[in-house]
């Protein structure tokens, strides 16, 4: 039987399609937020709304979960990657290979027009609200990773350097991960991504602000930096008794190849809801249509963490000239051989950072930062950096 009421824990994507849903059902539903508004854990930087792993279209994937395309969203066909030597690679495709969409409390970011989205349909959100006990008859918990799979450093800046979209695949940059910088309408995001070696991560950024501003002419104003994690995970169930559901990187749904967890979160939160509304199992939804690909998204983060530089090469030489979104597709596409390979990555992987004292909150744990800026003083000398623009450069 539909409850009367449901509670959600956690407004970011997962939490609010789940709100969305379940509001436009006509279920009494309140989201509870710890943040003061949706979206506030980034700072209006740019991800990827990733377009391969599925023939389908995303656009088409979101429309098929009621979510409307109300935030800034732009398609991107082309792009350009650089090897550990810094050779360059472009790369094409016949349809976008991922949009670029902006995360933070800004009018256009994802997180506030699917805030927009779970107001319209009658969903009640309460910011400022931490949660740690529910009683509803049903909660969803929605409240983001718990531990560190991959961190993040990035900055974000104001940019004149026209649209593009650049990766870097190289261990002394990023180990085991990549680099990017992405900028779209006058602002940019430029990151490294760390699988491995946490500890480095301001030598990695450093490391990657400069090779990257020595193959790309960028000028930079108005620099913030920023940090973050993902947590991937693969458990037997996702929900505890009939009354709690787990969804988004909360239940460990997040792509371990790369951290492209934004379409797990987003449907895990539509199942749950689904669940919710037709009296369904969503654990057998999640099995069905979450579970093989973040399996064989595992056995990818095997396979590509054994490539190291010269199989980065390799890839990127065999990437290059080709449909990009085709090639990433194949590898998305869950087999049995992958299925074999999931079996040993398991056992393989672990998050490397676990704090069980952390409730992100008081806690000192490294990669935790209760999502607020980075401010080291490292940091500060990096953007100090960042922001002096090499002779030649405009300002
Ligand atoms: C730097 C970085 C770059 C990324 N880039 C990409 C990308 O390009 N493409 C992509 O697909 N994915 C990307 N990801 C991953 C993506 O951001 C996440 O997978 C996605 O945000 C997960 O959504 P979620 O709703 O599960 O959790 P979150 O977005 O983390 O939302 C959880 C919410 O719960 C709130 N909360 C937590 N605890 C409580 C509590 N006790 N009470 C109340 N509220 C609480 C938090 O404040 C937060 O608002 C990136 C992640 C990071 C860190």
């Amino acid at each position: 039987m539909t409850p009367r009421e449901v509670h959600i824990i956690g407004a970011g994507p997962s939490g609010l399609t789940a709100a969305l849903t379940l509001a436009r059902n006509g279920v009494k539903t309140v989201v509870f937020e710890k943040a003061h508004d949706a979206g506030a854990r980034f700072i209006g930087d740019y991800q990827g709304l990733e377009n391969w792993s599925t023939e389908e279209d995303v656009l088409d994937f979101l429309a098929s979960l009621g979510v409307a395309v109300n935030f800034r969203c732009v398609p991107y066909t082309a792009g350009t990657f650089y090897g550990p030597a810094s050779d360059r690679f472009d790369v094409r495709a016949a349809r976008p290979w991922f949009y670029l969409v902006e995360r933070g409390v800004g009018p256009e970011s994802l997180d506030q027009g699917l805030k927009r989205q779970a107001l319209e349909a009658g969903a009640e959100i309460r910011f400022g609200r931490k949660v740690t006990h529910a009683e509803a008859e049903r909660v969803i918990v929605a409240t983001g990773p718990r531990a560190a799979d991959a961190i993040a450093r990035g900055v974000v800046f104001e940019t004149s350097h026209p649209d593009a979209c650049f990766g870097f695949l190289d261990d002394r940059l990023a180990p085991r991960a990549y680099a990017y910088l992405l900028i779209q309408a006058g602002r940019a995001t430029l990151a490294t991504c760390l699988y491995d070696d946490f500890r480095h991560a301001q030598t990695y950024f450093e490391r990657a602000l400069t090779t990257i501003r020595s193959v790309v002419d960028f000028d930079v104003r108005s620099p913030q930096t920023f940090g973050g994690y993902i947590n991937f995970d693969v458990r037997p169930s996702w929900t505890r008794g009939d009354r709690l559901y787990f969804v988004g990187e909360r239940a460990g749904f997040q792509d371990a190849l790369w951290g492209f967890g934004l379409r797990y979160a987003m449907l895990s939160g539509f199942l749950a809801a689904h669940a919710i509304l037709e009296d369904e199992d969503y654990d057998a939804l999640c099995r069905q249509r979450i579970v093989p690909r973040i399996e064989t998204s595992l056995a990818n983060r095997l396979l590509f963490s054994q490539l190291g530089n010269h199989g980065y090469l390799w890839v990127l030489r065999r990437l290059a000239g080709r449909d990009v979104t085709a090639s990433l597709r194949r590898h998305y596409e869950p087999s049995r051989p992958k299925r074999l390979l999931y079996e040993i990555a398991r056992r393989q992987i672990h998050p490397h950072l676990r704090e069980t004292a952390c409730r992100q909150e008081s806690c000192a744990c490294l990669w935790c930062e209760h999502g607020k800026r980075v401010h080291t003083a490292a940091m500060d000398r990096c953007v100090a950096d960042v922001t002096t623009p090499p002779s030649g450069l405009n300002a």
